[in-house]
């Protein structure tokens, strides 16, 4: 499951899931942002859409070179790239039609230049693993920390609303979950206990 920080009408940021962690937090880190509406490519969002979600991409990009320290003289590589879900081994198995099957992302990717990772060097190109292999790749990589998570949905509003002059942060609404801190849309809060969908599961489970 992949935790939503915050929603509005540019799309919505996201962590990335942890089966497919990209980049550890400390190497420069790693969001996912989704369009307002489930397409397979970007030529397929309407102008104002597509305005709408990159002002949302910029935004967060600035966030993250803004707030983060292990960006501090590093930069930020976007990554659309949907290519596992066309892996003939995906579900459902077989030859896929990218226009069904794909489902657009962006992936904002930091790039440290203290990174320690091998697949995100400094300078060079990042390398990227064979589908088959994307599950152990990932392994040990942790997300942004809660609390890196607060200072980069406050600091995405603060540009949508000061240098983007979107009035309303694109009405984007965000607290800490009231169990594992993580920003999160108010809609998807518990009304009582403020928990976030993720730790509502957890509790169920
Ligand atoms: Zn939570």
């Amino acid at each position: 499951m992949s935790h939503v920080l915050m929603r509005g009408r540019g799309g919505r940021v996201c962590l990335p899931d942890p089966a497919t962690t990209m980049i550890d937090r400390a190497d420069g880190g790693q969001l996912v942002l989704y369009p307002p509406r489930r397409v397979w490519d970007r030529t397929a969002l309407t102008r104002e859409e597509l305005i709408a979600w990159h002002l949302l991409i910029a935004a967060t990009a600035r966030a993250m070179l803004d707030t983060l320290p292990q960006l501090a003289g590093g930069c930020l590589n976007y990554w659309d790239a949907g290519n596992w879900a066309l892996n003939p081994a995906a579900e459902p198995v077989g030859p896929k039609d990218p226009q069904a099957a794909r489902v657009l992302h962006q992936h904002l990717c930091g790039r440290s230049p203290h990174s320690t990772d091998r697949a995100w060097q400094w300078g060079e190109s990042p390398f990227f693993p064979a589908y088959v292999d994307r599950f152990t790749w990932s392994a040990g990589k942790a997300p942004f920390t809660a609390s890196e998570c607060v200072a980069l949905v406050e600091r995405t509003r603060i540009v949508l609303r000061d240098d983007y002059t979107e009035v309303d942060a694109q009405g984007i609404t965000s607290a800490p979950c009231g169990a594992c801190g993580y920003p999160t849309p108010l809609d998807d809060l518990d009304a009582v206990t403020a928990r976030c969908p993720a730790c509502r599961a957890l509790l169920l489970g």
